[in-house]
């Protein structure tokens, strides 16, 4: 089976690793944040905070952003259900806006028509969180415009997108979002085999989610109630958690960040080897919106009859072809649906789950295996 997604581990990835394991430090020790800095630095944010998973990154960003009780957070149901299901952590209410078929990210014009209708029943959201499905950024300018408008923060959920660009620069840079979150699971594009980062141009904020990382707690005196007690001391400042990277997962993020434009452009090269060789056939290809640059994370085809998505996608696997589906509509799982919201609350995102397959690429896919998928593809969508 041709995985839809794979890492991409060489032997300076090993190297780096081992050379931890023979160190003095497992966890907080210099990886950490060498690692935080050398993300900063290519995205071009202020800050960087490294954590166990984007989920992680999501509940701590949320939390930073004071999500509470009584609070809404907006999100698009094309997503993982990570996106959401952060809002509940912080015991926060969750709803969403509808995609734009075209880009299969969130829709300015929906938001800014469900934003207008929020503001007259006095239900506005706290943060919106965007998302950059398959490593394409969201329209973070318009999301921009509604936010100073409306009075919501932005917290990107970029899982797909380290190495993306936008608007001229890398995703992560603060220039829009006021939080933005990766993820460095296996399938994405670079791996911590798990991992995540939160960026944020805002130095409040990363103090605020590098303490929540790590139980609430603080050794800065500054930062505590009263005079330190001795060297031993620290205060306990806020109810947090353990979410902290380790030091092997720091030193693999640190050599898979060296290689980061080279796996986005090996992926935008195949991506752009899957544009020309299924371009005849009855399907709709991945479109790319302007002032985007993908790290085509995932390349999603769309039947036009969507009646045969169910056999075309079996016919696929079933020839060893490791077909996906990114994602199920997340208002529709069981979860959200107790939770009031039905089918056909978001007419687009079901449409889109009603026709769309992720097709196989990373970074080392061979020539044999993606003429292995175009081939499959064509003999069982047609033309
Ligand atoms: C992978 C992913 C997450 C969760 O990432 P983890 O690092 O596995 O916690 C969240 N959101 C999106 C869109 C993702 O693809």
């Amino acid at each position: 089976m041709i995985p839809y997604g794979h890492h991409d581990i060489n032997q300076d990835d090993i190297a780096a690793v081992v050379a931890v394991l023979k160190s003095d430090f497992l966890t907080q020790g210099p990886q950490v944040p060498a690692f935080e800095s050398a993300v900063a630095q290519k995205v071009g944010a202020a800050h960087a905070v490294a954590v166990n998973s984007a989920t992680s990154a999501l509940h701590i960003a949320c939390l930073a952003l004071g999500l509470g009780p009584g609070d809404r957070l907006w999100t698009s149901p094309i997503t993982f259900v990570a996106s959401a299901n952060c809002a509940l952590y912080c015991g926060a209410s969750v709803d969403f806006v509808d995609i734009d078929p075209k880009t299969f990210n969130i829709d300015p014009v929906a938001l800014e028509a469900k934003l207008i209708a929020a503001k007259v029943a006095g239900t506005l959201p706290k943060v919106v969180v965007p998302v950059a499905l398959c490593g394409q950024s969201a329209d973070l300018k318009a999301i921009r415009v509604l936010a100073d408008r409306f009075g919501f923060f932005i917290l990107e959920d970029a899982s797909h997108g380290i190495g993306a660009r936008y608007d001229g620069n890398y995703m992560g840079d603060g220039r829009y979002a006021d939080i933005t979150v990766f993820s460095f699971h296996p399938v994405k594009i670079i791996s911590t085999a798990e991992g995540g980062m939160a960026t944020t141009n805002d130095p409040v904020l990363a103090r605020r989610m590098q303490i929540l990382r790590s139980h609430g707690i603080t050794r800065e005196q500054h930062e505590m109630t009263h005079e330190s007690d001795g060297a031993w001391y620290y205060q306990q400042v806020d109810l947090g958690y353990n979410y902290r990277m380790t030091e092997l997962q720091a030193a693999l993020g640190i050599s898979q960040m060296s290689r980061l434009d080279e796996f986005v452009s090996a992926r935008a090269d195949r991506a752009r080897s899957y544009d020309q060789a299924l371009a005849d056939l009855a399907l709709r290809l991945p479109y790319q919106a302007p002032m985007t640059a993908s790290s085509w994370h995932l390349y999603v085809i769309q039947l036009a009859d969507a009646s045969r998505h169910r056999a075309v996608f079996d016919a696929l696997r079933a020839d060893g072809i490791g077909v996906n589906l990114h994602y199920i509509p997340v208002h529709l799982q069981p979860y959200y649906l107790a939770k009031g919201f039905t089918k056909g609350d978001f007419p687009m995102a079901e449409d889109y789950y009603a026709r769309s397959i992720s097709i196989p690429l990373f970074s080392h896919i061979t020539d044999a295996q993606l003429q292995a998928v175009v081939d499959a593809v064509k003999k069982h969508v047609g033309v």
